[in-house]
């Protein structure tokens, strides 16, 4: 067997993302000798990226704001399908968690007054997104790295090693979680430039693996997102929730085609910023659904006012929540509506000056400047829906991330979890759910192993040789296909036939092809050694992608509506009967199975934050009466 290098922790990390720092963090302050893993270089995660903002109700910019209010507004987001304990927990405990990474060093832009500043975001009520200019998620990360560092400086000057207590494993792929006797034993992976293989024995292991957007051909995701953390889960054992669910941000760029699917945040719209057809027309003012008529503006006039004065005007409808904006943007496009590289104009430059746009939009200018020779400030942007967060994810326990399955040990925090954002996820909700969620992921590890005492599961040679075996196969074989074939099929495939717009018979020629492709992907073949070589390292990632696909189709295909993230052509209405089932789905036979699963009941209080007209749009009937109840 090849040589394995070894490592022993309380709690293993895997992800360095804002949910995997801020667990790690956690379980390091907790007292726990914790790593933290990640398969890029440490500090690039998808949550550098970030640009819009965290969502918090402060009450900074708008002081009517309040969790009540960011819990309604999570919920009509997701549709009314979001766990919601986790909608609660996250709204309550938002505001604190920005404050502590204040307190930790982030440098936030302020109000007039001092105070940390908020601005607009589709779904939101009220300026609630904490930011720096459109780069927050690097203040995100550089501020939680930082922790890292003043924790590893304590450490070592109370135990004479900066990492004793709190380490960092960067290019550190896992590949395999190990179990001993239904409880987690620790994670196997090996480093991306030598190709050595390492293993963490640990009873404790958070998945914070972040998101799926490489199973998908156009994307905002970069590289590292292969779902590694939901198929690592279903591997193990546990379950994976409402996995149709993939958003799609309705603003990628479109052009240059080597920059297709590159994210331009929604603060362009948020700041200001519209969305024109080839008419010139600006749409959306006909997409508004029922379901938010009474929140959105009715005329430009009415929209443009709500900029400068948002107690008198309705908002505009660009900023209606995600899902409904990529739907329009596609139904443009396809009516022949669309810009020249089939996306439509996003314009800022005709609403603020320049220096403005400079200012609050920098990422922005550089972006479409060096990748496609477009000056925002001074013409339209071409965009159109990329793939951009799943909002189905891991099944876990809200108040301690510990994971369902019955897999003693595993927790799971950020974009890997599911439940927290229903069907749709409002822009910022999710920095604000890496630290809430993250926190107490780190906390539920610690809990866990107090239970846990000297009782701690074993590593066996033979799980450490079926991990190994089952890394090194794609070097040994003869023959076998190339895996960048077999990943462009898998892209191509999702993209085309369970995308923006899914269609019963075309997610069945869906799982059918993926069937096809499991055989393929079994024998895939990597040619060269294990020294630096990415074509091996896709190797790994393709049977990730394939189950995470697979679980992707077989819940689009059962769920027979349109809401959120998953919309069907077949089926265009959002269903009452629909709106508390969870689709749970599991490896069974090498397959994934789906079942259904009721969701929890609102509880009377956070029923009443709702009026009763409003609910009527998403309850039953039956289900009404309590609505009625609880205003009482
Ligand atoms: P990530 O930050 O994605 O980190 C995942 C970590 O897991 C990485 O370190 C990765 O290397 C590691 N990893 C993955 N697989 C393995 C493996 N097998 N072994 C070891 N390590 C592994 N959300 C907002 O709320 N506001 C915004 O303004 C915003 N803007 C965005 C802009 C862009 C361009 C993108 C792509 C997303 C944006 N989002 C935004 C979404 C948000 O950034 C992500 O959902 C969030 O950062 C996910 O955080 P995470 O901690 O769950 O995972």
């Amino acid at each position: 067997m090849a040589e394995i290098a070894r490592h022993s922790y309380d709690v293993v990390v895997i992800g360095a993302g804002g949910a995997g720092l801020r667990a790690a963090i956690e379980a390091r302050q907790q007292g726990r000798k914790t790593a933290v893993i990640s398969k890029s270089l440490f500090g690039k995660a998808h949550t550098v990226m970030a640009e819009g903002g965290a969502a918090a109700a402060l009450a900074n910019v708008n002081a009517r704001d309040s969790w009540q209010v960011h819990f309604r507004d999570t919920m009509r987001g997701g549709k009314f399908l979001n766990n919601p304990r986790m909608a609660e927990l996250h709204a309550r405990e938002a505001p604190e968690r920005i404050l502590e990474l204040e307190y930790w060093g982030a440098l936030f832009d302020r109000t007039k007054d001092g105070r940390i500043s908020q601005r607009n975001f589709g779904g939101h009520e009220y300026p609630r997104l904490a930011h720096v200019g459109d780069r927050t998620g690097l203040e995100l990360i550089r501020t939680l790295q930082q922790r890292v560092v003043q924790l590893q400086q304590i450490d070592a000057a109370e135990l004479g090693d900066p990492e004793a207590m709190i380490k960092v494993y960067a290019e550190t792929t896992v590949t395999e979680l190990v179990k001993d006797d239904g409880r987690i034993a620790g994670a196997f992976g090996y480093v991306r430039d030598t190709g050595d293989f390492v293993l963490f024995e640990a009873p404790a292991v958070i998945l914070a693996t972040g998101g799926i957007g490489k199973s998908f051909k156009v994307t905002s995701n970069s590289w590292e997102y292969t779902g590694d953390g939901h198929a690592l889960a279903l591997r193990a054992g546990a379950t994976l929730l409402n996995m149709e669910f993939v958003q799609f941000h309705p603003t990628g760029m479109v052009w240059p085609p080597s920059v297709k699917g590159i994210l331009v945040t929604e603060s362009v719209r948020g700041d200001g910023g519209v969305l024109r057809n080839s008419e010139g027309k600006r749409f959306m003012f006909d997409y508004v659904p029922d379901v938010f008529r009474s929140q959105y503006a009715e005329s430009e006039e009415e929209a443009d006012g709500w900029y400068t004065d948002p107690e008198n005007h309705r908002r505009p409808p660009e900023l209606l929540p995600r899902d409904e904006v990529a739907r329009a943007i596609n139904t443009e496009v396809k009516e022949g509506r669309g810009s020249p590289h089939g996306g439509v104009f996003l314009d800022v430059s005709s609403r603020m000056p320049a220096e403005e746009i400079m200012r609050r939009l920098p990422s922005m200018q550089h972006q479409f400047k060096e990748l496609a020779d477009v000056d925002i400030t001074a013409e339209p942007m071409e965009v159109g829906p990329t793939c951009h967060y799943v909002m189905g994810g891991v099944e876990v326990d809200p108040d301690s991330g510990a994971v369902g399955g019955g897999v003693a040990g595993l927790f799971a925090a950020g974009e890997v979890s599911g439940g927290m954002h229903g069907s749709n996820r409002l822009g910022g909700n999710s920095l604000s759910d890496l630290l809430v969620f993250g926190r107490r992921c780190g906390m539920g590890a610690a809990a866990y192993l107090d239970e846990l005492g000297g009782d701690r599961p074993v590593v066996s040679e033979e799980a450490l040789a079926g991990a190994t075996r089952a890394a090194e196969a794609p070097l040994r074989r003869e023959t076998g296909e190339s895996p960048y074939d077999l990943h462009q099929e898998i892209q191509q495939t999702m993209n085309d036939l369970v995308g923006i717009i899914r269609r019963g018979p075309e997610i069945e020629q869906a799982i059918e092809a993926l069937d096809k492709l499991k055989e393929r992907v079994a024998g895939v073949r990597a040619e060269g050694g294990r020294a630096y070589n990415p074509g091996w390292h896709l190797a790994q990632d393709l049977r990730n992608m394939l189950v995470v696909s697979e679980a992707v189709a077989r819940s689009a295909l059962e769920r027979e509506e349109s809401r959120g993230g998953h919309t069907r052509d077949d089926f265009p209405s959002m269903s009452a009967r629909w709106r508390r089932v969870n689709l749970v789905t599991r490896l069974a036979d090498g397959g994934v199975t789906v079942r259904h699963q009721e969701l929890d009941v609102l509880r009377p209080d956070l029923l009443a934050l709702f009026d009763r007209e409003e609910l009527a749009k998403y309850f039953t009937e039956a289900e009404l009466p309590e609505a009625e109840g609880a205003e009482e």
